[in-house]
């Protein structure tokens, strides 16, 4: 049996070297690690819980605070760097170390063999594995954690989903939330909500539970999940009362996916509440009865998977959308006065300057219409754990350049992507993707 834990830290690191995630980073407080702490603090109220965010702290900060006997890192493949560096100065100071988050739940075993520092990795839903790790439960009955046995052997345990319906609702006390809402509104004094909220309704994706999902999709959870309209509205209440929330994001993969969910959500919903909504939409889904319940819930803006402008590449990025969706989900919200966010990604396999052509054309189109407000143009970058990553280890020099590894640079992995599976140049992409964020005023990049 292992001692008791009298403190846990759950960490976010830093981004090394961004800051064009704009509209998302720096505003919203991790979402996964908020829901780990519920957790954590209602199970076990004598530890201490503590959340070191790095959209609000450097990274020199979070190692200097590090103390707790036993310290979670959420990672993604933009992070992992600076998760590493957090992991190492926290083995030092003497803390099981468990690594979570995109990133670890695609690469355990990479991780495992290369990194001796690291104790534990758990793979998708964190709650109740970081629960039963922390109440020192043996190793080999804790679901979704991949661990070293007595004899240095890497065993990988039954992964399996959360109930979402048996969570409690998230707490937020345990950051500061005024930090998030303070530094939004010093880069977006204009826009009309003023504190924004992520929250999640559903979790997974049937597109990608069905099909493999699209090449560039890096996104982890398995199966599709649905939160009830009811807690969902209770947890919007919770934040309208406790935090003069005014924008809720919805990070639900495709919000729009069930139209029996949509409905049950309009019709449960309390009629004093009225935040607004930023929704992830397909275009495929947006139908007129979608999109009149989209408007009656005051969703604000939709984020819309547009991918490309050029039919070919489209299908070739198995998205499973086509340009007449595209055209006429974008003509439906702006019928129904409905921001719209389009995102493309650059790079899909088969790319060539005539298809970048056709992609800026569609962003043009897009950005001229009266609902036009951001938009997202990502370079595609090879995720650890999407398709576009498995194509990359078919090749036989990839693999051997790539395979076992853990820790990647994100430019040399699109390139190489580039090399092997577009007909344009990295540099003719870059270029694409610089004419088309000057289309709006709110153009982001992921990279
Ligand atoms: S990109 Fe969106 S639609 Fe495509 S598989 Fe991922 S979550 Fe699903």
């Amino acid at each position: 049996m292992r001692p008791l834990t009298k403190k846990i830290q759950l960490v976010n690191p830093p981004i090394p070297g961004f800051s064009s995630l704009e509209l998302v980073k720096n505003y919203f407080a991790p979402l996964g690690l908020l829901s780990i702490a519920t957790c954590l603090s209602s199970k076990m109220p004598s530890v201490e819980v503590e959340i070191l965010d790095g959209s609000i702290l450097t990274l020199g900060e979070i190692k200097r605070r590090l103390e707790a006997e036993i310290v979670g890192i959420s990672t993604n493949s933009f992070n992992y760097p600076s998760a590493l560096k957090i992991a190492q100065t926290a083995k030092k100071k003497g803390a099981k170390v468990v690594l979570g988050g995109v990133h670890a739940s695609f690469l355990p075993v990479n991780i495992l063999r290369n990194r001796e520092y690291l104790d534990a990795i758990v793979v998708g839903d964190g709650e109740e594995s970081m629960v039963d790790y922390v109440q020192g439960k043996p190793f080999s009955e804790i679901k979704n954690l991949v661990y070293r046995d007595e004899e240095k052997k890497i065993r990988m345990n039954e992964v399996a989903n959360v109930d979402l319906s048996k969570l409690p609702v998230i707490e937020r006390k345990f950051l500061d939330q005024s930090l998030y809402f303070e530094a939004f509104q010093k880069d977006y004094p204009n826009l009309p909500y003023k504190k924004p909220i992520a929250i999640y309704s559903q979790k997974g994706c049937p597109w990608r539970d069905k099909t493999g999902g699209c090449v560039f999709c890096g996104r982890m959870d398995k199966g599709f999940r649905m939160r009830s309209p009811k807690q969902v509205w209770e947890e919007i209440e919770y934040l309208v009362k406790s935090y003069e929330v005014d924008l809720v994001w919805d990070v639900a993969d495709c919000f729009t996916t069930s139209k029996d969910w949509l409905s049950a959500f309009l019709a449960s919903k309390p009629k004093h509440l009225n935040p607004l909504f930023m929704v992830f939409a397909r275009a495929d889904e947006l139908d007129e009865e979608r999109v009149k319940i989209l408007k009656e819930i005051n969703c604000y803006r939709v984020i819309l998977g547009v991918e490309s402008g050029d039919e070919n590449v489209l299908k070739r990025s198995q998205k499973g959308t086509t340009l007449q969706q595209i055209l006429s989900s974008a003509k439906l919200l702006e019928e129904f006065r409905i921001n719209t966010w389009p995102s493309f990604v650059l790079g899909l396999p088969g790319e060539s300057e005539k298809s970048l052509k056709n992609t800026y054309s569609l962003a043009k189109f897009l950005s001229s219409l009266k609902n036009a407000e951001a938009l997202t143009v990502s370079v595609l970058i090879p995720f650890p754990g999407s398709k576009a990553f498995a194509f990359m280890l078919r090749m036989p020099k990839l693999a051997e350049k790539y395979l076992g590894r853990d820790l990647f640079d994100l430019e040399e992995l699109q390139k190489d992507w580039v090399r092997y599976f577009c007909h344009a140049d990295f540099a003719c992409l870059k270029e694409y993707q610089e004419k088309m964020l000057r289309l709006v005023p709110h153009g982001t990049r992921l990279i």
